[in-house]
């Protein structure tokens, strides 16, 4: 069992330790060995799960505050949990939030009663596609357009590295409407997944697979109510969404971490060297306590920005960014840690460290690649003219 002795410090209230503590008990009786064989039907059948058990409640609340207002330390918490189980079942729940985030943060009553109840009830799967081959860092310059026809917009273009992409129902696709050059002509419009205009050209194999996709979009028509907010804020409605959603990825992140250590504390307690276990020589000892530091750091600023958010901040760019940048590289030390210290084992294909070190990867390179994330925070800095 992990230390849950983060949950005592003052960024929780008493419903968030009420909620991680049920959360536990529902995720033992629930997620067991999670099937990555079929990662669609998997999915799928998370989804559902989540749904059914209200988790996926949390990803989308309303504007008038019915389902609760979006808490990101919910989120968080909740990532960090899964993500500790099961990669697959923290990718089921995270992409419920960011792929319906749009919606619930700027879309109409309208857009939001149509979808938020079928995301929150897992019944439909959501995706959010703002990356294109020429433009995954460099958002500002993607290509796909959207171009107003009477009472709809026709979408061309093509988008990369979906999530879910494949099984979604629901796609909010960022596309350029051209109301000024760069950023400032982006929109975001909402795509059902059975659009004939929308493809599934190419399923993209990862080293953590989970559903993933090439969508091409050719006279794709959707009506000029699938607009998300006006036309022009699709890139503020894209950061928005990734400023909330950005600090749970370093939650996934802690949630992998905390795994990896548990598993290391059981390994070298139990595993006999030398005529004494592993965990006596010292040397095994700094890496652990590398690894509970770095974890204990990452926490504080992953909850940090999730509680700074929640406290009324209207962005928390900077908090973000570090909790996303410090959270997912300290994840993938203490995890690269874990598989030496269980030796072979450590690279056999199914271990739980293997499964962590191949699941952390691709954490550092989504929703702003680490680099990107230290601009980002280098940015802030100078503008504050200083620490
Ligand atoms: C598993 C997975 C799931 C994904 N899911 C989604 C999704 O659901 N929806 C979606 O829209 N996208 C998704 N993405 C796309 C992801 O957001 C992009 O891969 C990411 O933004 C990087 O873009 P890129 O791959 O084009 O790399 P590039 O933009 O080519 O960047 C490559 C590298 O260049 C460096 N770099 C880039 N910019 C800078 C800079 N300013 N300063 C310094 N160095 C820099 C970084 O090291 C970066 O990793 C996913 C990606 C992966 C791998």
């Amino acid at each position: 069992m992990s230390d849950r002795s983060f949950l005592s410090w003052p960024f929780f209230e008493e419903r968030h330790r009420k909620l991680a503590a049920e959360l536990d008990a529902w995720a033992d009786s629930n997620l067991g060995a999670v099937d990555h064989h079929d990662v669609d039907a998997a999915c799928r059948a998370l989804v559902a799960r989540l749904g059914r058990d209200g988790w996926l409640a949390h990803t989308a609340p309303d504007a008038d505050g019915a389902h609760g207002a979006l808490d990101v330390r919910t989120l968080a918490l909740i990532r960090e949990t899964l993500a500790r189980r099961s990669g697959l079942a923290d990718f089921a729940f995270a992409m419920q939030g960011l792929g319906a985030g749009p919606i619930s943060l700027f879309g109409t009553p309208a857009q939001r009663a149509a979808w938020l109840p079928k995301t929150r009830d897992g019944q439909a799967i959501a995706a959010f596609a703002l990356s294109e081959p020429a433009s995954g860092s460099d958002v500002a310059n993607l290509a796909t357009t959207a171009r107003r026809d009477g009472d709809s917009y026709r979408l061309d273009g093509e988008k990369t590295w979906i999530s879910n992409g494949g099984i979604a129902d629901l796609y909010v696709v960022f596309a350029r409407t051209g109301e000024a050059p760069g950023a400032r002509g982006l929109s975001a419009f909402i795509v059902r997944g059975d659009n004939p205009g929308l493809k599934i050209a190419e399923r993209i194999e990862v080293i953590a697979s989970h559903p993933l996709a090439r969508l091409t979009f050719e006279n794709c028509r959707v009506e000029a109510d699938a607009l998300i907010g006006k036309a022009g804020d699709g890139f503020k409605i894209a950061m928005a969404t990734l400023d909330v959603f950005r600090t749970t990825v370093g939650a996934a992140a802690l949630g992998f971490a905390r795994r990896a250590l548990d598993e290391t504390v059981r390994r070298a307690s139990n595993r006999e060297l030398f005529g004494a276990p592993l965990a006596e020589l010292q040397m095994v000892q700094g890496h652990i306590a590398d690894m509970a530091l770095e974890i204990d750091a990452a926490a504080l600023l992953v909850y940090r920005a999730a509680w700074t958010k929640d406290s009324g901040a209207a962005r928390v760019t900077r908090e973000a960014a570090m909790a996303k940048l410090y959270a997912t590289e300290a994840a993938q030390r203490v995890i690269d840690a874990a598989v030496q210290i269980h030796g072979g084992d450590g690279v056999r294909s199914g271990h739980p460290v293997e499964t962590l070190y191949r699941e952390i990867r691709a954490l550092r390179i989504y929703e702003g690649a680490s680099d990107v994330q230290k601009v980002v925070i280098a940015r802030t800095v100078l503008a504050a003219g200083g620490g």
